[in-house]
């Protein structure tokens, strides 16, 4: 795990390297990614750092998220998107590559070539009912 010093997005959050910043509120930056997807496509993050967003209290991460819908609307309608999609990636398992939370939104157009590998499976007898108790009970916890 990388401390603040030297994680890439505190330093972009921080001004120390310069990123075409697109947005920024007391809690949150939004630039566009240096390797885009698509036109647009653009990262926000909190300025605190946090390497997940379970790392990260439910009040910070309303925060972080309040305008996102705002900044999403700039980008449609500036890239002229139909649709965007809203992408994060938590552990290097998940395919997270930068150890600060960031969320991405990826403008799509018809026929982009953009895609996943979504391959879904089913449940086996019982295994949902566990999950759902099991998931409950954590939450339950705290
Ligand atoms: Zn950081």
């Amino acid at each position: 795990m990388m401390d603040a010093d030297h994680c890439i997005f505190c330093r972009i959050a921080a001004g120390s390297v310069p990123s075409r910043r697109v947005f920024e509120t007391p809690h949150a930056v939004a630039f566009l990614d240096v390797a885009p997807l698509a036109d647009g496509h653009t990262l926000l993050i909190p300025k605190r750092h946090y390497v997940t967003i379970d790392d990260m209290t439910t009040e910070h991460f309303g925060e972080v998220l309040h305008d996102l819908p705002r900044l999403a609307m700039a980008i449609l309608r500036t890239t002229g998107a139909e649709g965007y999609n809203l992408l994060q990636n938590n552990g290097r398992v998940a395919g997270q590559v930068v150890e600060h939370v960031h969320f991405h939104i990826i403008p799509r157009f018809a026929n982009d070539g953009l895609g996943y590998r979504w391959n879904a499976k089913s449940y086996a007898e019982g295994r949902a009912d566990d999950l759902q108790k099991r998931i409950e009970s954590a939450l339950a916890i705290g």
